[in-house]
């Protein structure tokens, strides 16, 4: 056993209000400059859907995944024309400039100057960059949310293709939910292993993945080999970047700028222990459904004083040995499983985790789909799909996902009946297998 400590996230998607507030954020702090006019380290899409950059959750390089052609590629500022084609026939499955997002406004001034006509004028989209209507572009990160019909005409460019047959194409079955994204410091970081240059690293200290600005040489295999995406080539300097996990502020002991100015408190920053030497057996599990498990038995019990022990042989302080008791990534993923890892079927150990949203419970409370008083809610008349949460969180597991939102029902009814009713319910934490104190540090979590 080897033991490191992780720095972690659990994002808890039932609270997400999609307000971009984390993206803006980040973006002041760490991108906003030449060269990274296009990257978001932190985005917020709304799913399903496109995403950012296009279609990033296609790894089928064979069919329409990541393998593009090249004349939109993002291309460095200086440099020989040999050194950048070298470049391109090496690493050709780049995303390009068009990949990204094309920002796009309404067509205000049309409601002013439209003649007179039977229906009120509409503002349409309008693209930011080439002026064109937006219906000719047809996408952005957070396109569905705005033009919903648009969308379900186009679900044949989704990999979910089971699930789309079931839920798209009927108004009163579409959903939305929010999935803000940045790079997932992973356990396995595909981006380490793809660099020619050996200018991306882990730290040991606390898992941070970070790319040394000197060491890089442009390749981008980092940018093709990251399966989430989240690595950006910056055209002026010719090197790639990444989010840092905030590391300045991490090591002066505050959280990361999109945990500190999230306005719906979703982020929660944690430490947890992993066995490193555990890491190659979790990758390589044969099959795609028990990732999500393997992932777990990486993870090690902070309060095992063998693991204690040995963390300390390792050299483990002992305020992170500390810090990973109180760990509500640990909590969430390990005690209480309510969190999971994004797409655990792309083999990375990814260490940014979701809870998934239970919404709209209110809705589906008031017409009657489910009966919070009596027993057991039914999971499966939530609006979002448990199917499309399984292939984004557990690769297809249903039966995790089902428990976690029974447990995060679970304690809406019991905190409602204590707070709201004034009496402690203990039988409803006792159908999810958990007790009421449980219950209630996760509420207060
Ligand atoms: Fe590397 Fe991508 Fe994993 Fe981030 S998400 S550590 S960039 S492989
Ligand atoms: Fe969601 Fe928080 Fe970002 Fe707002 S700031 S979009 S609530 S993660």
């Amino acid at each position: 056993m080897r033991i490191r400590a992780q720095i972690g996230k659990v994002l808890n998607l039932d609270k997400c209000i999609g307000c971009h507030t984390c993206s803006v954020t980040c973006k002041n702090v760490w991108t906003s400059r030449e060269g990274m006019e296009y990257a978001w380290f932190n985005n917020v899409e709304t799913k399903p859907g496109i995403g950012y950059p296009k279609d990033w959750e296609n790894q089928d390089r064979w069919n329409g995944g990541w393998q593009r052609k090249r004349n939109g590629r993002i291309e460095p500022r200086m440099g020989s024309k040999w050194r950048v084609l070298a470049k391109i026939f090496a690493n050709p499955d780049l995303p390009e400039i068009d990949d990204y997002y094309e920002p796009f406004t309404f067509d205000y001034e049309h409601l002013h100057t439209a003649p007179e006509m039977k229906a009120p004028p509409t503002a349409r989209p309008r693209s930011l960059v080439s002026g064109e209507r937006m219906s000719k572009i047809e996408w952005g990160p957070n396109w569905e949310e705005i033009l919903g019909g648009e969308f379900s005409k186009r679900s044949k460019d989704y990999n979910f293709a089971d699930v789309e047959k079931e839920i798209y194409g009927e108004f009163e079955n579409t959903f939305m939910m929010y999935l803000p994204r940045l790079c997932e410091h992973c356990l396995n970081p595909t981006c380490v292993a793809a660099c020619p240059s050996g200018a991306i690293y882990k730290r040991e200290e606390d898992g941070i993945v970070l790319i040394d600005q000197d060491k890089c040489r442009g390749w981008r295999m980092c940018v093709s080999g990251c399966p989430y995406k989240k690595i950006y080539y910056n055209w002026a300097t010719g090197k790639s970047e990444k989010c840092t996990f905030c590391f300045p502020r991490i090591e002066a002991g505050l959280p990361t700028v999109c945990s500190e100015t999230c306005v719906g408190r979703i982020r929660y920053l944690g430490v947890i222990l992993y066995d490193a030497d555990k890491i190659e057996e979790a990758a390589s599990v044969a099959d795609e459904g028990n990732l999500y498990e393997a992932q777990l038995k990486v993870f090690l019990d902070p309060f095992d004083p063998d693991v204690q022990e040995q963390a300390r042989k390792d050299g483990i302080p002992e305020a992170w040995l500390e810090a990973a008791k109180h760990s509500p990534v640990w909590k969430m993923a390990m005690e209480w499983k309510i969190a999971f890892p994004l797409h655990p079927e792309y083999r990375t150990l990814p260490m940014v985790w979701y809870c998934p949203p239970l919404s709209p419970i209110q809705s589906a409370a008031e017409s009657g789909k489910i009966a919070l008083e009596q027993g057991m809610p039914d999971v499966s008349q939530l609006r979002i799909p448990v199917k499309y949460l399984a292939n984004l969180l557990t690769a297809g597991r249903e039966k995790p996902v089902v428990q976690a939102l029974e447990r995060m029902m679970a304690m809406r009814q019991y905190m409602r009946a204590k707070t709201v009713d004034g009496f402690i319910d203990e039988a409803v934490a006792e159908r999810v297998g958990l007790t009421g104190n449980e219950i209630e540090e996760m509420y207060r979590i």
